[in-house]
């Protein structure tokens, strides 16, 4: 499974939340196409993937939904868990905590970092903040394997490189400064604005057509 492609890796994610859904509401087999309609993508695609993860369904009924949860979250998930620290308390830090809270038991938010002494030593939606100088101690004590980066660009770079030193395995970026990480970590940038300027581009191109 090592070398499954980026891409499957994250509609595994977005099949898994799709699934989740459906079990909720009762639904115990899905079709391909199901799913497809629901991600906006080609049943193909959807058929292509789970056959990577070795998942067939049968043609009469489809795909089970709660085995193939299960199969995704043997695939994603680690069997002991993985705790993440946040790495900026401020507007966007908080927001990801509320957001993640309670969504997936397999990652744990465990630890905040700040700078600002006013955030340090209290629990933000259940997260405690810590200050920078108990950074390497607590990755370490904590087990902690990802960090996630909300402080303002100027210092993403510095954060990433002590992230690293400090032993995380995996880095999501949410500043709009690229950072670069070694080998044996894997890095994951994600911009808002270059997801909306995508979007723009697509209206603009149906806008010509018309
Ligand atoms: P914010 O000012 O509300 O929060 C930043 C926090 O980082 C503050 O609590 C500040 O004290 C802390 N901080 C500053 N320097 C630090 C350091 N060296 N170490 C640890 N903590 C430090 O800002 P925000 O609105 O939450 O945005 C945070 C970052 O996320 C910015 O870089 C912003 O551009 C980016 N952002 C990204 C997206 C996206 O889609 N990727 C969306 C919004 C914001």
């Amino acid at each position: 499974m090592k070398n499954l492609p980026h891409k499957t890796i994250e509609r595994l994610s977005q099949y898994r939340r799709a699934l989740l859904i459906c079990l909720e509401s009762g639904k115990t087999h899905i079709y391909s196409h199901e799913i497809a309609k629901i991600q906006h993508i080609t049943a193909v695609q959807v058929r292509r993937d789970l056959m990577l993860i070795g998942y067939t369904g049968t043609l009469r009924k489809g795909y089970n939904v709660k085995e193939l949860i299960d199969l995704i979250g043997e695939i994603i998930d680690s069997d002991e868990g993985i705790h993440v620290a946040i790495i900026g308390m401020g507007n966007l830090g908080r927001a990801l905590i509320n957001y993640f809270s309670g969504k997936r038991t397999q990652l744990s938010i465990v630890a905040g970092f700040d700078i600002n002494p006013d955030k340090i030593g209290n629990t933000m939606s259940g997260v405690p903040c810590f200050g920078l100088d108990d950074l390497d101690r607590l990755i370490q004590t904590l087990d902690i394997k990802i960090g996630i980066m909300t402080v303002p660009a100027d210092f993403a770079v510095e954060v990433a490189d002590r992230l690293v030193r400090a032993g995380v395995k995996g880095i999501l970026n949410y500043t709009p400064k690229p950072v670069n990480v070694p080998k044996g970590v894997y890095l994951e940038e994600y911009d808002m604005i270059t997801s909306l300027e995508k979007v723009a581009f697509y209206v603009k191109m149906h806008n010509d057509e018309e």
